[in-house]
């Protein structure tokens, strides 16, 4: 391996928790990784340290108001330095061995869709692309050459267990969900949890958008799509099952009545670490699982009804054709209004299954055949959503 020529990264969304994660494990294999681009939307200083740390190629701000601010930070550092939605979209086609697609919401399908343009590995942890514009996505990536890895835990798990096992021998896959810190409150409590509790997450440490998610159990829905999309299986062979410890992250069950399962602590740097050097291992720091200090793993049938938007993503995917793009983009709006206080949290779920309902009355969920298909949906969902916000 001492000979092996460093594989060319860049990271889309690296000051997030993902992005962090990723340059946190290049950072301790220093002869594996080279970096080409690193992106991030706001956030220039944090931007310009981790370009200088890792001697990034490309430094891009997504938001053009803080480019003075990342030039003035990479100043005489030789790094190339852009800004705006269109440099984001161009740092994905930096030539590159691997981009890893840490962008959160729709804000990442475009960017996404060029990486996997260039015909590279494609390691996706934005599941928002695959939720919205799924069989577009698989096609376009089928078509470049590109070799599509999944970050998401679960199914990082999944495709793990699934191995060599052939499509026709799977039976189901269950993704299994921690349930979030709301897991064990009655609806009376949770129409009044607040933005401080919902992102407090008892297992995963993660962005603001997803730990929301989590403690709705859309995340688990959102997900439920993302494996129709990455996995052989149909709708009704998907299921969601909570299991607090978030150990076990997925469990595959095949024909012969064996389950794989994948289990590793719920620390993101084992999943990042397997899609950047599939079918090698990188080693981690990520603690070792202790079977006998953990003593149990439980498991529960998720909560409909206190969990409603489970049941709504769910119903989302069987719809098809739009509807995804719709139930992704209207959340993406509920989740940012409830973490500015405009709305509770059970007005989450009614939002988005509003924002369907209104969006099926005008025959709005026809399918989507072109990215841009997907994007004026996603936009005509957003406005629409924001008008269905209660208050
Ligand atoms: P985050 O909020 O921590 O980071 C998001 C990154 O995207 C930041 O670098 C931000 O600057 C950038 N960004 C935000 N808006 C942008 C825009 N409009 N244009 C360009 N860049 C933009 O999010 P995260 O938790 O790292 O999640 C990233 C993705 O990974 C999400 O799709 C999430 O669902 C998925 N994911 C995250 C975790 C986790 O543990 N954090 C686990 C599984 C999947
Ligand atoms: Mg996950």
């Amino acid at each position: 391996p001492g000979t092996r020529r460093p594989q060319r990264l860049s990271v889309l969304g690296a000051t997030g928790s993902i992005g962090t994660s990723t340059l946190d494990l290049v950072g301790r294999h220093p002869d594996r990784f080279e970096i080409v681009a690193l992106t991030a939307q706001c956030n220039a200083a944090r931007l310009a340290e981790l370009a200088i740390a890792h001697r990034a190629q490309l430094a891009v701000i997504g938001d053009p108001a803080y480019y003075d601010d990342l030039k003035s930070h990479l100043a005489g550092t030789g790094i190339r330095v852009a800004a705006g939605a269109d440099a984001v979209e161009a740092a994905a086609l930096e030539p590159a061995d691997c981009v890893m697609a840490a962008i959160v919401g729709a804000a990442g399908l475009t960017p996404t869709f060029a990486a996997a343009g260039q015909g590279c590995r494609v390691a996706l942890a934005n599941k928002e692309c695959l939720v919205s514009a799924g069989d577009i996505f698989l096609r376009h990536v089928r078509q470049s050459g590109a070799e599509l890895l999944p970050v998401d835990s679960e199914h990082s798990g999944a495709f793990q267990s699934i191995g060599q096992t052939q499509a026709a021998s799977i039976e189901k896959i269950v993704l299994t969900a921690s349930g979030g810190p709301f897991r064990t409150l009655d609806r009376h409590a949770l129409a009044r949890v607040t933005p401080e509790q919902a992102l407090k997450h008892p297992n995963w440490s993660m962005g603001a958008k997803v730990t929301i998610d989590s403690a709705t159990l859309m995340n688990k829905g959102l997900e439920l799509i993302e494996a129709y999309h990455l996995f052989p299986v149909e709708a009704h062979q998907l299921e969601a099952i909570v299991h607090p410890q978030s150990v076990v992250h997925c469990l595959v069950m095949l024909e012969d009545g064996s389950v794989m399962a994948q289990l590793s602590q719920p620390d993101m740097r084992t999943p990042i670490a397997l899609a950047l050097s599939w079918p090698e291992r990188l080693t981690t720091p990520v603690s070792r699982l202790d079977l006998l200090a953990l003593k149990t793993l439980s498991f529960e049938a998720p909560d409909l009804d206190r969990f409603p938007a489970l049941g709504i993503a769910t119903d989302a995917l069987r719809h098809g054709g739009a509807a995804p793009a719709v139930l992704n983009a209207a959340n993406e709006v509920a989740v940012a209004a409830f973490i500015d206080r405009k709305i509770g949290f059970l007005d989450i779920a009614q939002t988005v299954a509003s924002c369907l309902e209104k969006a099926e009355s005008l025959g709005l969920l026809s399918s989507v055949e072109t990215l841009e298909d997907v994007l004026a949906v996603d936009l005509e969902a957003r406005n629409m959503a924001r008008m269905l916000l209660p208050g």
